[in-house]
C-alpha cells in the first residue's frame, strides 16, 4: 500500500474505512457507483470479471480499481458471498450536492455468507444458518440463528465431534468464534472447510438481552451474546424479529451421526449431494416455504418422545381421512407467502408495499385455514387452532393504507391508499388539480392571445413554461410574459400565474412523497410491534403444511400409521419397502419384505449374493424409523416398532474416501463409533463390516463386532455379510438369527429373489456374480474348481473356529501350507497390540 501521506482526502478516508474491515470486500460508494481499490479491486475484478482501471493514471503509485453500478450492487454482492466472502457496504451518509467537504461515508452493512438474508427463489425451502461457538474446559456452549426467520436455538455439547455433527447437521455458512475456542478446536472445525469469523467482546445492546431471557445455563448465554453482538456489529439495524433463543438437547432427539444421515441419504443424495433421490425429495409436498424449511428440520431431528410422536401421527391420519378438508386446505396453503422472511424483513426495515400486501394477503387466509380445521371436529388440532391468530389488526392496517398494486419502490410514492390520511389527501388532490389548471390555464392563454399553438411544457431547469413558436411571437403582449429560454423555433416564457401554479404542484408533489415514506415508516413501526405474533403465527402454519404433506405423501404411496411399542423392543415391520428405491424402480418391481425381531432377538445377520438387496432392507427400516418418529406414516403394510434413541449405520458408500483415510479406518471408526455409543435402544446397520481387509482379519473383527454387540451393547442390529462362516454364530449365539436374501439357480444363470428368508444362505455365489460380471469361462472353471475343492476339504464350519475357514472369494494358495498356519494363528491373536489395526483408544471397546 502507498504512504498515506501521499492520498487525495478521499483515498485517506477509504484507507481508514478499510483498516476496520480487513477482510471484506470493501464497496465504497462514490456517486453511482460502488468502487473496489488496491487488492480488493484486484481480486474483485478476477472474480467478478469486472474491468480493473486504475485510479490516479499519471500517478507513479496507481491505485488498482474497479466498480459496479449501485443499482445492480446486490448481484456482485451475493456472486462473493456465495463464494464464502464477507462485503462492507460503505455508503455516502449525505447529499454529495450540499456536503462541505469531504461527503460522510459510513459502512452500513458487513454482508456475511451467514447473515444473508435475501436467499434466490431456489432457496426459499433452506435455512441459512450462522452459528457461534464458545469453549470453556472441553464444553461448547453452539448457538445458531437464521437471521431471515430470527430463528435462534442454543445447546451445550460435551465433545469437539458432537460440535462438528451438529454444524454438519445445520451446513452452516458460518461459525463465529471468540478466544475460549482453543486451536485444537479450530483445527478440527477447519475440516469443514466454512468460513470463521472472530467476534471477541460482548456489546450490550437490547437484542443482547432480549435474546438470552429463557436461558439458564451460563456457557448458553455466553455462546448467543456473542453471536448477537456479531449480527448488531455486522447489520447496524435493529433486529427487533430475533426469537428468544431457545435451549435444546441434542439428546431429546433421535440422534444420527453425519455419516450415518448421508448413507441414509435422507437430506442428500450421496452421489450428487442433490435432493433427488432423497427421502426429503419423496416426502416433500409442503405447499409453503416455510413447511419446506420445517421438514427439513424434523427430518434433521426425529422424536424421542412417544406423545409427541402419535400427536403428529394422528393429525396426519386425521388429515388422511378427510380428503376434501384436506384439498381445501392446500389450496388455502397454497395462498400463504414466506411469513416468517416476511416478518424478518418488516423487522429489518427492508420490506415494501408489495411485501406487505403479501403480509396482507397470507393473514387473510389464516380464517380460512382455521374454519378447515375446525371442520375436522376430532380435536386433534385443538392445540394448533389456538395458535392460529388471523392478526386482524396488521390486515386492518395494511387494507387501510396501503393500495392493492403499489410500486417496488417506497420512496417514490404511490403506496398509500386516499382516505388513510388527510394531509396527503390534501396533496392528492393538489397534484391532481394542478393538471387540470394547467389544461385550463393552456386554453386560456389560447384565447387571450390567439395563438393556437401556444402550449405549457416543463422542463427541470426552468419548470412550467408557456411556449410559444417564433412565427407567432408578435401576437404576445409584452406585458407579463417574461422571456426565459430561446429555441430555434420558439421561445420559452414564464407568468406570476404560472409560477404560483408551479410552487404549489411541484410542493405538493415532492411533499407528498415524503409523506408517504414516513406513514410507510410508520405503518412499518407498528407492524413490527406485532412481529412475535407473526412469528407464532407462522410456525403453525409451517407445522400444519408438514402435517398435511404427510397426509398427502402416505396416501399417495400407500403408507400405513405405525404402531409404537413404548418401552419393549419388538420389532415387526410386515411388507416392508423402501420408499425411495420402490419410487424410482416402479412399484411393480419391488418386491416387499418383513422386518421381524422379538424382544428377545437382537442380531439378524444377513447373507446373500451381492446385489441382491441387503443393504436395501437395511437401509429400508432405518428409513422406515426415521419416517415413524417425525409423524409420518411408513413404507409398509402393517408396522410394529420400539422409538429408537439412535440410529448407527456402515453402509457401503461409493464415496468411502473421506478425507484421505483409507476406507477401511472410516469404517473401523464409524464401527467403533457405534460400538461405544448404542444403548439397548439404538439401530445398528452394519453392511459387510471387515470386507475392506484380508479375509481372515475381517472375518475376525465381524465376529468379534457380533459378539461384542450381542454380549455387551444389545441393541438392534442388521448386519450382512458375506462370510458364511459366521451365519455358525446362530448355534452359539441365542439372540442372534439368520436371515438371507433368496436366488434360484436358472440354467447356470443366477437370478435374484429380493425376498428375505430364514436361515443363513447355502452359498455365496460369487462365482456367478463374476459371471454376471462377464469374466472369462475358463477362470470362472477353475475358480469353481477350487471352491469345489475347499468345500469338500472344510464340510461343517465351526463357529469354535471359524477363522480358519477359507473364504472362496480370496486369493487363494493351492495347499495349507505352514506359512498358512502361520498366518491364521496370527490372526486369531488379532487383538495383540502388534496385529492389530486399531489404534489403542479404538481398541477398547472390543476388546
Ligand atoms: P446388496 O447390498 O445385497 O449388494 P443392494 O441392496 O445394493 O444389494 O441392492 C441391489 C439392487 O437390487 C438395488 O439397487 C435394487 O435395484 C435391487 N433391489 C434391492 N432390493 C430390492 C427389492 N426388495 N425388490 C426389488 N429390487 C430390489
Amino acid at each position: 500500500m502507498p504512504q498515506k501521506t501521499k492520498n487525495t482526502p478521499m483515498m485517506e478516508q477509504y484507507l481508514a474505512v478499510k483498516e476496520q474491515y480487513p477482510d471484506a470486500f470493501l464497496f465504497y460508494r462514490l456517486g453511482d457507483f460502488y468502487e473496489m481499490f488496491y487488492d480488493d479491486a484486484i481480486k474483485g475484478s478476477q472474480l467478478l470479471e469486472l474491468t480493473l482501471t486504475t485510479r490516479n493514471k499519471n500517478a507513479a503509485d496507481k491505485i488498482p480499481m474497479c466498480g459496479v453500478p449501485h443499482h445492480a450492487a446486490q448481484n456482485y454482492i451475493d456472486i462473493l458471498v456465495d463464494q464464502g466472502y464477507k462485503v462492507a457496504i460503505c455508503e455516502q451518509m449525505e447529499d454529495p450536492k450540499l456536503a462541505k467537504g469531504m461527503v460522510k461515508r459510513e459502512v452500513i452493512q458487513l454482508v456475511t455468507p451467514g447473515t444473508m438474508i435475501d436467499p434466490s427463489a431456489s432457496e426459499a425451502k433452506e435455512n441459512n444458518y450462522l452459528t457461534a461457538l464458545h469453549e470453556d474446559e472441553g464444553k461448547y456452549g453452539l448457538a445458531y440463528v437464521d437471521l431471515s426467520t430470527g430463528e435462534l436455538k442454543t445447546a451445550t455439547l460435551d465433545s469437539i465431534s458432537l460440535v462438528l455433527n451438529e454444524l454438519m447437521s445445520l451446513r452452516t455458512k458460518e461459525i463465529v468464534i471468540d478466544a475460549s475456542v482453543t486451536k485444537e478446536s479450530l483445527a478440527k472445525i477447519a475440516v469443514l472447510k466454512v468460513l470463521v469469523s472472530k467476534q471477541d467482546d460482548v456489546k450490550e445492546s437490547s437484542e443482547t438481552s432480549y435474546t438470552i431471557q429463557d436461558l439458564k445455563n451460563s456457557l448458553e448465554i455466553k455462546v448467543v451474546q456473542h453471536l448477537v453482538t456479531y449480527l448488531n456489529v455486522t447489520q447496524k439495524r435493529s433486529l427487533g424479529h430475533l426469537q428468544r433463543a431457545v435451549h435444546y438437547e441434542p439428546t431429546d432427539f433421535l440422534k444420527m451421526d453425519s455419516y450415518s444421515k448421508r448413507n441414509l441419504e435422507i437430506l442428500q443424495n450421496s452421489r450428487t449431494g442433490k435432493k433427488q433421490g432423497t427421502l426429503l425429495w419423496l416426502l416433500d409436498a409442503t405447499k409453503t416455504a416455510m413447511g419446506g424449511r420445517l421438514l427439513k428440520q424434523w427430518l434433521e431431528r426425529p422424536l424421542l418422545d412417544a406423545k409427541k410422536i402419535v400427536s403428529r401421527q394422528n393429525k396426519t391420519e386425521s388429515l388422511l381421512q378427510h380428503y376434501f378438508e384436506r384439498s381445501t386446505l392446500q389450496e388455502e396453503l397454497t395462498s400463504v407467502y414466506d411469513l416468517e422472511r416476511l416478518a424478518g424483513r418488516v423487522a429489518f426495515g427492508n420490506v415494501n408495499g408489495r411485501d406487505l400486501i403479501q403480509l396482507k394477503q397470507s393473514l387473510q387466509q389464516v380464517p380460512k385455514i382455521s374454519y378447515v380445521l375446525n371442520e375436522l371436529d376430532d380435536g386433534n388440532f385443538t392445540d394448533l387452532l389456538k395458535q392460529l391468530d388471523p392478526v386482524e389488526d396488521v390486515v386492518d392496517l395494511i387494507e387501510n393504507a396501503i393500495v392493492d398494486e403499489p410500486p417496488i419502490s417506497v420512496k417514490d410514492g404511490g403506496m398509500i391508499k386516499e382516505g388513510y390520511n388527510t394531509e396527503l389527501d390534501e396533496y392528492t388532490d393538489a397534484m391532481k388539480n394542478g393538471k387540470r389548471w394547467l389544461a385550463e390555464m393552456e386554453a386560456q392563454e389560447r384565447q387571450i392571445t390567439g395563438i393556437n399553438n401556444l402550449k405549457i411544457g416543463f422542463n427541470r431547469v426552468f419548470g412550467y413554461y408557456i411556449e410559444v413558436s417564433k412565427a407567432h411571437l408578435a401576437k404576445l403582449p409584452a406585458e407579463r410574459y417574461e422571456r426565459k429560454q430561446t429555441l430555434t423555433n420558439a421561445e420559452r416564457f414564464i407568468t406570476p400565474e404560472l409560477k404560483e401554479k408551479e410552487a404549489m404542484i411541484l410542493g405538493a408533489e415532492s411533499k407528498a412523497t415524503e409523506l408517504e415514506y414516513q406513514l410507510f415508516a410508520d405503518i412499518r413501526e407498528r407492524i413490527k410491534e406485532q412481529i412475535k405474533r407473526l412469528q407464532r403465527l407462522a410456525h403453525a402454519i409451517a407445522i400444519l403444511d408438514v402435517l398435511q404433506c404427510f397426509a398427502v405423501v402416505s396416501e399417495r404411496a400407500h403408507f400405513i400409521k405405525p404402531k409404537l411399542t413404548v418401552n419393549k423392543h419388538d420389532i415387526e415391520v410386515i411388507g416392508g419397502w423402501h420408499p425411495v428405491v420402490q419410487q424410482v424402480m416402479g412399484k411393480q418391481s419391488y418386491i416387499p419384505n418383513d422386518v421381524v425381531m422379538s424382544a428377545k432377538l437382537n442380531i439378524l445377520l444377513i447373507t446373500g449374493p451381492n446385489m441382491s438387496g441387503k443393504s436395501t432392507y437395511m437401509r429400508q427400516l432405518a428409513l422406515t424409523v426415521v419416517m415413524a418418529q417425525i409423524g409420518c406414516f411408513v413404507p409398509a403394510k402393517s408396522a410394529l416398532l420400539p422409538v429408537f434413541d439412535q440410529i448407527f449405520t456402515r453402509i457401503g458408500a461409493a464415496d468411502d474416501l473421506i478425507a484421505g483415510q483409507s476406507t477401511f479406518m472410516v469404517e473401523m471408526k464409524e464401527a467403533n463409533h457405534a460400538l461405544s455409543y448404542a444403548t439397548r435402544n439404538s439401530l445398528i446397520l452394519f453392511d459387510e463390516i471387515g470386507r475392506g481387509t484380508a479375509t481372515y482379519d475381517g472375518m475376525a473383527l465381524a465376529q468379534a463386532i457380533i459378539e461384542y454387540i450381542h454380549d455387551h451393547v444389545f441393541a438392534k442390529t442388521l448386519f450382512s455379510t458375506h462370510y458364511h462362516e459366521l451365519t455358525a454364530l446362530s448355534e452359539k449365539l441365542p439372540a442372534l438369527q439368520n436371515i438371507h436374501v433368496g436366488a434360484v439357480e436358472k440354467n447356470g444363470d443366477l437370478i435374484f429373489l429380493h425376498k428375505m428368508q430364514p436361515g443363513a444362505a447355502d452359498k455365496s455365489y460369487g462365482i456367478h456374480v463374476a459371471k454376471l460380471a462377464g469374466m472369462p469361462e475358463k477362470l470362472l472353471k477353475r475358480a469353481d474348481h477350487i471352491l469345489g475343492e475347499l468345500e469338500s476339504k472344510n464340510k461343517k464350519p465351526a463357529v469354535t473356529k471359524p477363522l480358519v475357514e477359507v473364504d472362496p472369494t480370496d486369493e487363494l494358495p493351492a495347499e495349507n501350507s505352514e506359512e498358512q498356519l502361520q498366518i491364521k494363528e496370527e490372526q486369531l491373536s488379532l487383538f495383540e497390540p502388534t496385529q492389530t489395526p486399531f489404534k489403542k483408544s479404538d481398541r477398547k471397546v472390543l476388546t
